[in-house]
C-alpha cells in the first residue's frame, strides 16, 4: 500500500513539474502578419529610414524611388559577406537612378534595402559571413516547410530557434506583408551560368529580368526548407532570387548584363 501512495506521489510530483516547465517555455510562434509596420517605412518625406538595428547596432536601412502605385521592391544581400556582391549591386542600382542610367516609370515605385544581413556583411567573404550574428541562415528561417537545421555543402547549418525568430526575417517578412510589392526580387550569389529562380506568381516577371540580364529561368518552388521565395509565393507575392553567375572572387555584381536585366524587368512591371 505504502509503495502506491510513494509511486502515486512520484507521478505526481513528475506532472507539476512537467507542467511547470512548459509554462515556462517561451512561445516562439511569431505571428508575422500581427506585426505592426511604422507608417514612415511607406510614406517617409525622406528615404533611406531604418527599418531595424540589431543587437550589434547595425542597422537594416530602406531607400524608396519614384512614387507610382506599382511596387518593385529589392533586397540585396540576405547572405551577407558570403555573397558581398548582392550588397554591391545595390550600390550600381543606387547610383544609377541618380545619374539616368535606369530611369524609373512614372507608375512604379522602388524599394531598395541595400543589405538584410548587415552583420553577416561585416563578416567578409567567408562562410560565417553568410549567417547573420546569431549564426543563422536567413535564408532558412521564413514560415514555410520550416526546419531547425538544414545541410548546406554538405554541412548542418542553423535556420533559427522557430520561423522567423530572427529580426531581420520578421523586418522584411513584416515590411512586404504590408507593402504587398507587385514584385520582390532578392539578390544571391552564384549559381551555374547566372540563374533567375521565379516562383509561379512571378513566371513572367522573371522571364522579363532573365531575357534581359541573359540568365536562365528556373520556376517553381524551391525545395529548400524556410526558403523566402516559397513563402512569398504562400502569401500570394511573386518572388524572384536573382543569382549571380559563380565565381572564384565574388565581388563582380555582372552590371554589364544585369542593368539590362533590371531595364527589362522595370519595361516588364510598369505596362
Ligand atoms: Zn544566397
Amino acid at each position: 500500500m505504502n509503495k502506491i501512495l510513494v509511486i502515486l506521489i512520484l507521478v505526481l510530483v513528475f506532472l507539476i513539474y512537467k507542467s511547470g516547465t512548459h509554462e515556462t517555455q517561451p512561445n516562439l510562434n511569431i505571428s508575422i502578419s500581427s506585426i505592426e509596420i511604422p507608417s514612415n517605412w511607406l510614406t517617409a518625406s525622406t528615404y533611406p529610414v531604418t527599418l531595424a538595428t540589431l543587437p550589434s547596432g547595425r542597422q537594416i536601412q530602406l531607400y524608396k524611388f519614384g512614387e507610382g502605385s506599382i511596387t518593385l521592391l529589392i533586397v540585396g544581400n540576405i547572405h551577407g559577406g558570403y555573397e558581398s556582391n548582392a550588397y554591391l549591386i545595390t550600390e550600381n542600382i543606387l547610383s544609377a537612378f541618380s545619374n539616368g542610367e535606369i530611369i524609373i516609370p512614372e507608375n512604379v515605385s522602388i524599394y531598395v534595402i541595400p543589405t538584410m544581413n548587415p552583420d553577416g556583411l561585416s563578416n567578409g567573404q567567408s562562410l560565417a559571413g553568410r549567417f547573420n550574428g546569431q549564426g543563422v541562415d536567413l535564408n532558412r528561417n521564413w514560415d514555410y516547410e520550416w526546419k531547425s537545421s538544414v545541410i548546406f555543402h554538405g554541412e548542418s547549418v542553423k535556420a533559427g530557434s522557430a520561423p522567423f525568430s530572427e529580426i531581420e526575417t520578421q523586418t522584411v517578412g513584416a515590411l512586404a506583408l504590408q507593402l504587398k510589392p507587385t514584385v520582390t526580387v532578392f539578390f544571391h550569389c552564384c549559381w551555374g551560368m547566372g540563374t533567375t529562380f521565379a516562383n509561379d506568381l512571378a513566371n513572367d516577371a522573371g522571364t522579363a529580368l532573365a531575357n534581359g540580364s541573359g540568365y536562365q529561368l528556373l520556376t517553381g518552388l524551391s525545395g529548400e526548407n524556410g526558403e523566402a521565395r516559397d513563402w512569398f509565393q504562400i502569401q500570394g507575392l511573386p518572388a524572384i532570387e536573382h543569382e549571380f553567375p559563380a565565381w572564384t572572387e565574388s565581388l563582380d555584381t555582372d552590371w554589364a548584363n544585369n542593368l539590362p536585366g533590371l531595364i527589362a524587368l522595370l519595361d516588364w512591371i510598369s505596362q
